[in-house]
């Protein structure tokens, strides 16, 4: 996609959180910092803006990527949920509700859950092969 230099959509103008999460003012704020990074580093280029909406979406898409899995994807588990459901989600669905049950017994495992769901780290943790045994363990015991 194509942008005039100088126009840059930002926060909830390229992807709207459900307000019940509390994600969408913690991702406007995140998008702020990378914006503030890229603006340092296309500085040095001769023309800095014809650069910078590539940079950005191409950045902001990984830092939408978690507050978005865990929270809109849950949010298909409903049947009203409008939207296209991707092929795994219910292993999705599975696989969050087994973390949940291991995050109840585990304290570090619930440390890990706690910063992912605080945007604090990247839901990639929790996919951690250790992990995704323990839970997969838990789900064959069930
Ligand atoms: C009920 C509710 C509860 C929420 N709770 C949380 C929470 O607990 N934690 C959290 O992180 N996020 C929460 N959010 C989400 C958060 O409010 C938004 O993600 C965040 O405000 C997005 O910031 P923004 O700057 O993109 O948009 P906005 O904050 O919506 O700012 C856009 C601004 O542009 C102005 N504007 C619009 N059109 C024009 C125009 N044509 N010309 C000039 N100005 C214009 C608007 O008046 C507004 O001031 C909640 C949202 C809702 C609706």
């Amino acid at each position: 996609m194509v942008f005039s230099p100088g126009l840059l959509p930002f926060g909830d103008a390229i992807c709207r959180f459900n307000p019940v999460y509390g994600q969408g003012m913690s991702v406007a704020a995140q998008e702020a910092c990378l914006l503030r990074e890229l603006l340092r580093r296309l500085g040095k280029e001769t023309d800095p803006l014809a650069g910078l909406a590539p940079a950005f979406f191409a950045e902001a898409e990984t830092l939408i990527e978690t507050p978005w899995a865990l929270a809109a994807i849950p949010d298909y588990a409903v049947p009203e949920t409008e939207g296209d459901r991707p092929d795994d989600l219910e292993q999705t669905l599975e696989f969050g509700a087994g973390l949940v049950q291991l995050a109840a017994t585990d304290a570090a495992v619930h440390k890990l859950w706690t910063e992912v769901l605080h945007l604090l780290k990247p839901q990639s943790v929790l996919r951690n092969p250790e992990i995704v045994e323990r839970v997969k363990g838990l789900a064959a015991q069930a």
